[in-house]
C-alpha cells in the first residue's frame, strides 16, 4: 500500500493504536515525523573488536560464541536475572540480562552474534550487561540508534521507519529549491533521509546530516532576517536628538569607548523612526548598567517612561540603587516594583505610573507580566537575557505599541552564533573594561593542594573580605540517585566547611533548591557581609555586585564551560581590593588542561568564548544541549560554524533576491519558515 508522507503513523505497516500512543511521546504523530527522527547515534558493524584488546568500561562490540545458559534467577517478584556464558577470542564472556528472558533464550548455544555494550570483568573473564545482540549478518553495515523510550526500543523504531521508507509512494517532498541544492552541491531530502537512517559509511553518514542540519539552518536564518525585516518596518515617533551632555555632566567618570559607542548606536536608533532592538554585549563588569541609564535618559527626554528588568529582585534592587546614582541628578524619578513591595507602595507606585510621574520603573520580569500600566511607555530594559532568547523577547514587545528595547547580556559568544539567539536584535559590543581595575589572578591547583587554598582564604576572611567557594555538586545535572541525591552532598559540603576548615566563621549555602525567597535572603546576608563564605552552585553566576568578595574558589573546575567559569571569575575583582580565581581540579587529559590554559591565560570573555566554541562546539556553548532552541533539532552543531554560515549566507541571498519568498520554487521553503516563526512566538521559552 502505498504511504503518504502526511498520513498518520498508523498508516505505517506494524503501527497500531497503542504504538501510535507510544510514538506521540515522542511527538511523533505523521509519517514525516517519523521519518525525520534521525538516530543520535550509529554502532559501526564493520569494527569488531577484538575481547582481548577491548577497554574496560567501554562500549564496544564483539563477535561470542554462546556456550552455555543458566537458568532464569529470580531474585524477586518482578525481577530476574538470566545469566548467558560466552566465548570470544579465547576468553570467557559472561552476559547477564536483566528481566530479558527473551532475550537470553533468543540465543542459541553453538551460535555466534555480535554483541554491543560495555564491557567489564577481569582480564581473563570479561563481563557485558545487557549487551545489544545483532543479527551477524548485519556485520559491516552501520545501525542505527534511535532515540527511544519506555515500551518503543530502538529496535523497534528502526523496524517501523524502514517499513514507512520502503513504502514511501513517492520520493520524499523537496523544501530547498534547485538552485539552491546544486549551488551549495547539495544532495536531495530523499536521499538526506534514506541515507541517515542507513549510511553505507561515514562519509555518506556525515553528507547526509550535514544535508538535514544545513536545511534546519536555512529555515532558522531565513526566519530571523524576517523577524528583522518585520520589525524593521515597525515606524514609532522619532526621539531627539538628544544631548549627551547633561547625562555625562553628572558621571563621576568617562565613559570607555565602547560604552560611547553602545550609547551612540541607541540614540541614533531612537532618533531614527524604526523601533529600536538592541542587544548590548559587554562582558561581566564592562559598565553596560551606564548604556542603560543613557538610553533611559534619552528615552525620557523625548517624554516616555523607561522600564528595566531584572531576573532577581535582589539585581533589581542593585540596578535602583545604580541607575538612581545616575538619573535622579538630572531629575528622573526612578522607582522599584518587585513581588515584595506592599499593596499599600504597589498602588502608589501605579497611580505615578500611570500619572507619568514615575520615569524609569526598576523591577523584576514579573514587573511587565502583571498588571501594571505605564501613561507612556517607550523602553523596556532587560538585564541579563541570554537565557531566555526570541520567543520571550517577541512576547515583551506585545505588550507596548512600538516600544523600543535593549537587551543586555554578559555572556559573550562568537558572532556567528550571536544570530542564533539574537538574530533579530542588532549588537553593540563594548570590548573593554573601565580603566583601573586590578585584573584577577587565576590560580589552576589539583585537591592536594586544597588545604593550602583554605588556608588562603581564610586569611582574606580574617582581612575583613568575602569569598565564594562554588561546586557543581548540586542536582543541576539533573541525574541524582534519588534519596541520596546530589543536593545532600552540597549541604553536607557546606556543613562540613562550617565544622572544619571555616570553623568560627559563617558559612551561607546557595544551590538551585532554594526557593527564590531563599536564595534573596542568602544573597542579601552574604551582600551585607554576614555571611563570609557563600558555598554554592552556579547560582551566583547571574551578577550581583558584592565588591568585598575577593575569592572564588572553583571545584572540580573540569565540569564547567570556559564560558561559565569566566562569568564566575567576575563575580570577584569588582572592588578595589586585589582577587583571585582559584580553580581546583584532577582533570588530566589534553582537552580539560588546555581549557583551563585559556581561562588562566586571558580575561577577555571573547576570547574565552571563541575558545569554549573551539574546543566544546556551539551546543554546550549556548547551552542548547539543556534547553533547546524551537527549531533546531538536527543541527548538532558537531560540524561547527561553517555550516552555520553557508546557512546564514544563502538565506541572506535567497531573501534579497525574493524578498517575501513568494516566487513558486520558495513555497515549501516559504511555509517551513512560517511554521518556525509562528513556533518561536507561541513558545514561551
Ligand atoms: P556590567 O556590565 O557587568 O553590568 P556594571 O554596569 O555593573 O557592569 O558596572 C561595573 C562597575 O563599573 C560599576 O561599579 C560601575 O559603576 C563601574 N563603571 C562603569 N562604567 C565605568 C567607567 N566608564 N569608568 C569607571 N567605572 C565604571
Ligand atoms: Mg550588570
Amino acid at each position: 500500500m502505498a504511504l503518504h508522507w502526511n498520513d498518520p503513523v498508523t498508516a505505517v505497516r506494524g503501527i497500531g493504536e497503542k504504538k501510535a500512543s507510544l510514538y506521540r511521546r515522542l511527538g511523533i504523530t505523521r509519517v514525516e515525523e517519523l521519518v525525520r527522527h534521525l538516530p543520535r547515534d550509529y554502532i559501526d558493524l564493520t569494527r569488531i573488536c577484538d575481547l582481548a584488546e577491548s577497554v574496560m568500561g567501554e562500549r564496544q562490540l564483539v563477535r561470542a560464541e554462546i556456550v552455555g545458559k543458566s537458568g532464569e534467577q529470580r531474585i524477586r517478584k518482578g525481577f530476574s536475572i538470566f545469566k548467558v556464558e560466552a566465548e570470544a577470542d579465547g576468553l570467557r564472556l559472561t552476559i547477564t540480562f536483566y528481566n530479558a528472558r527473551y532475550a537470553a533464550e533468543a540465543l542459541r548455544i553453538g551460535q555466534s552474534y555480535l554483541l554491543y555494550g560495555e564491557v567489564n570483568g577481569t582480564l581473563l573473564h570479561r563481563e557485558m550487561e545487557s549487551p545489544m545482540v545483532i543479527d551477524s549478518a548485519r556485520a559491516g553495515e552501520f545501525l542505527p540508534i534511535y532515540p527511544a523510550c519506555a515500551g518503543l526500543s530502538s529496535k523497534t523504531i528502526a523496524r517501523d521507519i524502514e517499513a514507512a521508507l520502503s513504502s514511501l509512494d513517492g520520493p520524499i517532498p523537496e523544501i530547498l529549491p534547485g538552485d539552491l541544492l546544486r549551488q551549495q552541491a547539495l544532495p536531495t531530502l530523499d536521499w538526506a533521509l534514506r541515507h541517515a537512517h542507513r549510511p553505507r559509511n561515514l562519509a555518506e553518514c556525515g553528507k547526509a546530516r550535514d544535508r538535514i542540519a544545513f536545511e534546519e539552518l536555512l529555515i532558522f536564518s531565513a526566519a530571523m532576517l524576517r523577524l528583522r525585516g518585520a520589525r524593521d518596518l515597525r515606524r514609532t515617533e522619532p526621539i531627539g536628538p538628544v544631548s549627551l551632555a547633561p547625562f555625562l555632566g553628572v558621571l563621576p567618570f568617562l565613559p570607555t569607548a565602547g560604552q560611547r559607542g553602545a550609547i551612540e548606536e541607541i540614540f541614533s536608533d531612537l532618533s531614527s523612526g524604526r523601533v529600536m532592538n538592541r542587544l548590548v554585549q559587554g562582558d561581566v563588569g564592562s559598565g553596560k548598567t551606564l548604556v542603560a541609564a543613557a538610553a533611559a535618559y534619552a528615552v525620557w527626554k523625548g517624554g516616555l517612561q523607561s522600564a528595566m528588568m531584572a531576573p532577581t529582585e535582589l539585581l533589581a534592587e542593585q540596578h535602583l540603587r545604580t541607575m538612581r546614582g545616575f538619573l535622579a541628578p538630572l531629575g528622573m524619578r526612578v522607582e522599584l516594583l518587585t513581588g515584595s513591595v506592599k499593596a499599600a507602595g504597589r498602588r502608589e507606585i501605579e497611580r505615578g505610573l500611570k500619572a507619568g510621574e514615575i520615569d524609569l520603573l526598576v523591577g523584576t520580569h514579573a514587573l511587565l507580566t502583571g498588571t501594571t500600566r505605564f501613561s507612556s511607555l517607550g523602553l523596556v530594559i532587560t538585564d541579563e537575557q541570554h537565557r531566555f532568547g526570541v520567543a520571550q523577547r517577541s512576547a515583551l514587545s506585545s505588550k507596548g505599541r512600538a516600544v523600543h528595547t535593549l537587551v543586555m547580556s554578559a555572556t559573550p559568544i562568537p558572532r556567528t552564533l550571536s544570530l542564533i539567539l539574537y538574530g533579530d536584535l542588532d549588537i553593540s559590543l563594548i570590548r573593554e573594561l573601565p580603566p583601573g581595575r586590578t585584573p584577577v589572578s587565576t590560580y589552576c591547583i589539583d585537591s592536594k593542594k586544597r588545604e593550602r587554598a583554605f588556608r588562603f582564604v581564610r586569611d582574606r576572611l580574617d582581612e575583613g573580605r568575602q569569598a565564594y567557594l562554588v561546586c557543581p555538586l548540586v542536582e543541576e545535572t539533573g541525574e541524582e540517585t534519588p534519596g541520596t541525591g546530589g543536593l545532600i552532598s552540597a549541604v553536607e559540603y557546606a556543613k562540613r566547611l562550617g565544622e572544619g576548615a571555616f570553623r568560627g566563621y559563617s558559612v551561607g549555602l546557595l544551590h538551585g533548591r532554594l526557593r527564590p525567597a531563599e536564595k534573596e535572603a542568602v544573597m542579601s546576608r552574604f551582600l551585607s557581609g554576614e555571611i563570609q563564605l557563600l558555598v554554592a552552585t552556579t547560582v551566583v553566576e547571574v551578577g550581583v555586585d558584592v565588591p568585598n568578595a575577593t575569592v572564588m574558589m572553583i571545584e572540580n573546575a573540569e565540569r564547567f564551560g570556559l564560558s561559565q567559569l569566566h562569568q564566575l571569575r567576575g563575580r570577584v575583582g569588582r572592588g578595589r581590593y586585589p582577587s583571585s580565581c582559584i580553580l581546583i581540579t584532577d582533570a588530566k587529559g589534553q582537552t580539560a588542561a588546555e581549557r583551563l590554559r585559556a581561562i588562566k591565560g586571558t580575561n577577555d570573555g571573547f576570547r574565552i568564548a571563541e575558545e569554549d566554541l573551539r574546543l566544546r562546539g556551539p551546543g554546550d556553548l549556548l547551552g542548547l544541549r539543556q534547553h533547546g532552541v524551537p527549531g533546531l533539532e538536527y543541527a548538532d552543531f558537531s560540524a561547527g560554524a561553517p555550516l552555520l554560515e553557508a546557512a546564514q549566507r544563502a538565506a541572506a541571498a535567497l531573501l534579497r533576491e525574493d524578498p517575501a519568498l513568494d516566487a513558486p520554487q520558495h513555497v515549501s521553503l516559504s511555509q517551513a519558515v512560517a511554521r518556525l516563526i509562528g513556533r518561536v512566538g507561541e513558545r514561551p521559552n
